[in-house]
């Protein structure tokens, strides 16, 4: 019987045309093999597609500062965009107290008056004794407390990261604030990473170069699931990027998300915030920040700027799902279907944030392209993606 799907000999299906789904389509093509690659949304680019008004270039799905110290990533996506020299400092917004984030010399004087780093060690140190903090941190209280003391878990961490996650700073997994900085000196820089900036123009332009090849078709608004069983029949090979508990019918039950509401308005003004970032980290307001995107690139048409808030929402089957809940539950559940999906390892790879239910950034999300198709090409580990 003819194929109804696979019409044109294509090597893989690729679901999802985010950045790790749509570098193997890269890479494959210069390989001389055919992908299909079928995205739910009407666009491409994933999480990092972003769109351009009045010069203005808007993330739609949330502020995306590329930071890497990988090298070879971080030259890779220069081949597809110029990247401006944007370094994100974040203002938080305690109640009408603002403070310099992430968590430094300046958060510190801000905070306590204090001036040199002994002092601000000798603060941290005497607020984390009069909590009983001891031994290893069981959770992101205990972690945030330790590193940085209670008056600024209090103000700049509680009320934050209770409204993103929806649950008690008690029942939250430390690494999610190890990812912000702690430093003793005055740098307000939100990122450690050697690389960092944002595309010129936006990201959508990097999908859009990376898809160019004849051997490369896309159909967006197109969703796997409507068509799973000739997908899986007819393609040799697939590269998933979507919801692993979706992909195996929720057979050992749904694994949760963080979901994301975004609220933008164009506004007659240079300048509404001062800043490209403004966090609010109180309990009450219902955003957790605000974002001014013409800060992000000064390019903007004078006279105009676009604001949006972001709103942490619970997540549900109609929602976008954002940020996996990589809690105890949730990690356990995943396992079961890791194991799964090393089964079908020969016909179905799952790749990106979705597909192995993990908080990836985006530098680390296009390495393990590179390394997929290290894998999939038997390419040498030596070879470099940024080479020609
Ligand atoms: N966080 C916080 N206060 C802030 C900013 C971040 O407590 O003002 C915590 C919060 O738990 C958050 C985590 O740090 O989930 C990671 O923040 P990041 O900005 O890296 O999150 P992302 O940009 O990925 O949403």
């Amino acid at each position: 019987m003819a194929n109804k799907f696979n019409t044109k000999n294509y090597d893989y299906l690729i679901v999802g045309a985010g950045p790790y789904g749509a570098i193997f389509a890269y890479e494959a093509a210069k390989r001389n093999k055919r992908s299909l690659i079928i995205e739910k949304r009407p666009h491409i680019g994933g999480n990092m597609y972003t769109h351009t008004e009045n010069g203005i270039t808007v993330h739609d799905f949330g502020a995306h500062i590329f930071h890497t110290d990988n090298q070879e990533v971080w030259n890779f996506v220069n081949k597809f965009a110029d990247f401006n020299n944007y370094q994100n400092q974040v203002v938080a917004n305690y109640k009408g107290e603002l403070y310099n984030l992430p968590f430094n010399m300046n958060t510190f004087y801000e905070m306590w008056g204090v001036k040199t780093p002994d002092e601000a060690k000798a603060k941290i140190e005497e607020q984390k004794k009069a909590a009983g903090i001891k031994g290893e941190p069981r959770n992101l209280e205990e972690q945030a407390i330790s590193l940085i003391g209670t008056d600024i878990y209090t103000k700049l961490i509680k009320g934050y990261t209770e409204k993103q996650w929806g649950r008690k700073a008690t029942e939250l997994p430390s690494f999610i604030i190890k990812r912000l900085p702690v430093r003793f000196i005055f740098d307000n820089n939100y990122f450690n990473h050697r690389y960092q900036g944002i595309p010129i123009g936006g990201y959508t332009q990097i999908f859009d170069k990376l898809l160019a090849s004849d051997l490369i078709d896309v159909k967006t608004s197109s969703d796997f699931f409507a068509h799973k069983e000739e997908y899986l029949a007819e393609f040799p090979k697939i590269i998933y990027t979507g919801m692993i508990d979706q992909f195996f019918d929720y057979q050992f039950g749904e694994l949760e998300y963080r979901s994301l509401r975004f609220e933008s308005e164009t506004l007659d003004t240079d300048n509404y915030q001062g800043n490209a970032v403004i966090n609010y980290t109180d309990a009450e307001t219902p955003y957790t920040r605000v974002m001014e995107w013409r800060h992000f690139d000064g390019l903007a048409d004078p006279g105009k700027t676009i604001v949006t808030h972001e709103y942490p929402q619970s997540w549900d089957r109609s929602k976008e799902a954002y940020y996996p809940v990589n809690d105890e539950k949730n990690t356990e559940t995943y396992k079961k279907y890791a194991k799964l999906a090393r089964q079908h390892r020969d016909k179905v790879i799952f790749g990106g944030r979705l597909g192995l239910y993990r908080y990836f950034d985006m530098d680390q999300i296009i390495n393990a392209s590179f390394n997929l198709v290290r894998q999939e090409f038997k390419i040498p580990a030596d070879y470099r993606f940024d080479q020609e």
